[in-house]
């Protein structure tokens, strides 16, 4: 019996694969949704359907972390600045799945060691870090260097660029999803573009950034993007996203 079905398994495949061949290609031609048309950036410049969190002239998308109040970061040559203990800010909308385009510079004069040196951190939905550190010779454990998710994931390669030097993520974020009761159904992934190096592709978040102790995740919906006040002056320039 086992024979005589797999005998009439393997004739059925051959027909229907000598019956697709003859199929005409307009059968196998989708044309609805057409996907809307979008105007790529040129160069620096985001793509047309993005949102512009901060051009260099105002730093009106973004607000105190600590109590909502204007971000009271230093504006100056097209670039905002942090100002130590002014602490995290935070976009005033929020976000779930995302393209994102962050540009970043560490301080040319070196100062400090290890995390000490350059830190700051770009926090998906606020929670989950991006690390911003200057990694340029400067090793620290490999899952706080640059581009790394801060204690859950080593970047590939170290595709740093000298202290004082610009720098770009473009990070591409899944949101994790819970149940109306709470629970996990998918976790987070991203996947991270550093100088145009991949360096993180589809990684899977393991909860919420923690310093101590091992992540976990606490249920959410969209939330703003957070940078970091670190206590180092590690500017920022051209940021913008993409709803995905
Ligand atoms: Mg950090």
């Amino acid at each position: 019996m086992t024979r005589r079905l797999s005998f009439v398994a393997i004739v059925a495949a051959l027909v229907a694969s000598v019956a697709a061949q003859e199929w005409p290609p307009q059968l196998t031609e989708v044309w609805k949704p057409e996907p809307p048309v979008v105007t790529p950036g040129d160069g620096a410049a985001p793509p047309s359907d993005a949102i512009v969190l901060f051009d260099g002239t105002s730093l009106e998308a973004w607000q105190s972390m600590r109590d909502g109040s204007a971000a009271r970061w230093h504006l100056a040559d097209g670039a905002m600045t942090v100002v130590p203990k002014a602490g995290d800010i935070r976009t005033k909308e929020v976000f779930g799945d995302v393209q994102l385009h962050v540009e970043w510079r560490t301080p040319a004069v070196v100062r400090g060691e290890g995390q000490g040196r350059g830190n700051s951190g770009v926090f998906l939905q606020g929670r989950y870090e991006v690390q911003v550190l200057d990694s340029h010779g400067n090793r620290t454990y490999a899952n706080g260097q640059a581009a790394s998710i801060y204690k859950q994931h080593i970047p590939m390669v170290n595709a740093s660029l000298p202290p004082g030097t610009w720098q770009r993520y473009d990070i591409y974020y899944r949101a994790p999803v819970f149940r109306p009761n709470g629970e996990l159904v998918r976790k987070a992934a991203v996947t991270v573009v550093h100088n145009g190096v991949l360096v993180l592709l589809d990684a899977e978040i393991q909860g919420g950034t923690t310093y101590t102790g091992l992540p976990r995740y606490e249920p959410h919906g969209d939330e703003p993007i957070v940078l970091q006040d670190h206590g180092n002056p590690v500017s920022y320039r051209n940021i913008w996203v993409r709803r995905l």
